[in-house]
């Protein structure tokens, strides 16, 4: 038991990692929101901390202990400690590690099961430690309050969890088995957020692609039957996915591309590396030739497609021949934008303890050839698009007074002058081009 605690009147979620978290955070914000407790504000010591932490690559949850103990340090010079609850993927792998290590947090909760934690708050304020990393997804839904206003662009977590198994990858363990979430749930919230002023929704999922469902007339559906669904949303004017995985594309969701208006002419396609003899030891399930011949597709229902990916580089036993095969597909794809990771050893994966581990400076050179060589990519595409009039979504004031910033259809960030408010959709011609930003000239009146 630790010491009686006052019931906290404020908080703070601190989320890393992937967007799933920053959706979890914010229902997690809602949860807390609905009980009367208030974010702190900027520079305010929260009453109740969490830590929505990431499992993905480095030394995570190193970076966890640090922050309780920064949190610690910080309660002792202020007089008062706050409550921590650790939350997120690390939470979910190493829940008992960290009550044992950390005396300082009162509340661990795994990602499926943060909907009980105001309940498992009211335990921590009598002093009693509370965890919980069951994993049943859809109850966790359920019980979540509706959703409560935000930015013009919104989250839609459709599915979770992975059964690839990629050997990688710590995800099927700290996320569970693939769910998806009902049909009639998904149009719900995405209706409540656009009353909420949400413009835009992009659907998550750790395999977006992987969602099926029955849809409002019980016929079995892809992810393809619910974005022609949310499109009939009046109000909703942009819908994106991500992430999705090569093997799980089906022709109706590439046909929906030029199909539905709505659907930003953007895909996440992670493929991770180049070399097919890699790609087998990742145990991603196909080939270079197979994601290359999914990207066609895609090209041909939506030739101005812009494409980003995943990459990792140094996966254990990678040649420099294989890792040259990385940057040839990157060069024949010409990538919109991507993330790239040094490949990082989850225990408990399968990869962890193979044979050939590539040394720190071998991975740092291939990452900095290969960002050189997607930075270039980037670049050109964004080069490409002077000239073209599109519409921009503001979401951010820029840096000085009637300076806006938004995205493009492409997602893409612009910036343009003018007189306008955030969740403004603003025509644009794209005018000059950066390697991470372009400059837009407004071609509607104010
Ligand atoms: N499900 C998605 C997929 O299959 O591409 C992505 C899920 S994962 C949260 C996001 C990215 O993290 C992966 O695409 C991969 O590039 C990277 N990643 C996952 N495990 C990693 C590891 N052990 N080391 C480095 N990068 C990793
Ligand atoms: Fe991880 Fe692979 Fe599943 Fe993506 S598909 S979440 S990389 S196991």
């Amino acid at each position: 038991m630790k010491p009686a605690a006052a019931p906290p009147r404020t908080y703070r979620v601190k989320s890393f990692g992937c967007q799933m978290n920053v959706y979890d955070g914010e229902r997690m914000a809602e949860l807390l929101g609905d009980r009367g407790i208030a974010p702190a504000s900027e520079g305010e010591d929260a009453d109740l901390v969490i830590l929505n932490t990431c499992h993905i690559r480095e030394k995570a949850a190193e970076k966890v202990y640090s922050d309780i103990g920064r949190l610690v340090l910080a309660g002792k010079q202020a007089g008062k400690q706050p409550l921590i609850a650790v939350a997120g993927c690390v939470a979910q792998a190493e829940g008992e590690e960290i009550m044992r290590r950390a005396p300082a947090v009162s509340i661990v909760v795994g990602p499926q099961a943060y909907h009980r934690l105001p309940e498992m708050l009211g335990q921590a304020v009598q002093g009693k430690r509370a965890t919980d990393t069951d994993m049943p997804a859809i109850a966790k839904f359920d019980a979540l309050p509706q959703r409560k206003k935000r930015g013009p662009s919104a989250f839609l977590t459709v599915q979770e969890g992975c059964d690839k198994f990629c050997t990688y990858c710590v995800v099927p363990y700290t996320r569970g088995a693939e769910i998806s979430r009902p049909f009639a749930h998904l149009v719900a919230e995405a209706q409540k957020l656009v009353e909420a002023g949400a413009k835009e929704i992009t659907l998550l999922g750790q395999n977006v692609n992987a969602w099926r469902g029955e849809d409002d007339r019980g016929r079995r559906t892809g992810l393809a039957g619910l974005i022609h669904a949310l499109a009939r949303i009046d109000g909703l004017e942009r819908i994106r996915y991500t992430t999705s995985h090569p093997n799980d594309m089906d022709d109706a969701l590439i046909a929906a591309h030029g199909e539905v208006d709505k659907l930003m002419p953007y895909l996440h396609l992670p493929v991770q590396a180049g070399n097919d003899r890699i790609l087998k030891a990742m145990n991603r399930q196909h080939t270079a030739e197979s994601y290359l011949r999914v990207i066609e597709r895609f090209r041909a229902a939506r030739p101005d497609i812009a494409l980003s990916g995943d990459f990792i580089v140094g996966f254990p036993g990678e040649t420099e021949a294989e890792f040259e095969d990385t940057l040839r597909i990157v060069d024949e794809v010409r990538y919109a934008a991507c993330f790239s990771f040094k490949y990082s050893p989850r225990p408990g994966t399968p990869a962890a303890t193979m044979e050939g581990q590539i040394a720190p400076d071998v991975m740092a050179d291939r990452l900095q050839r290969l960002q050189a060589r997607l930075a270039h990519h980037q670049y050109a595409f964004n080069q490409a698009s002077v000239g073209k009039t599109c519409a921009v979504l503001i979401d951010r004031t820029g840096r000085d007074p009637g300076q806006w910033l938004g995205k493009s259809p492409w997602l893409q960030s612009v910036w343009f002058e003018g007189d306008y408010a955030i969740g403004d959709l603003v025509e644009v011609t794209l005018a000059d081009a950066g390697p991470n930003s372009l400059r837009g000239v407004v071609t509607t009146p104010a």
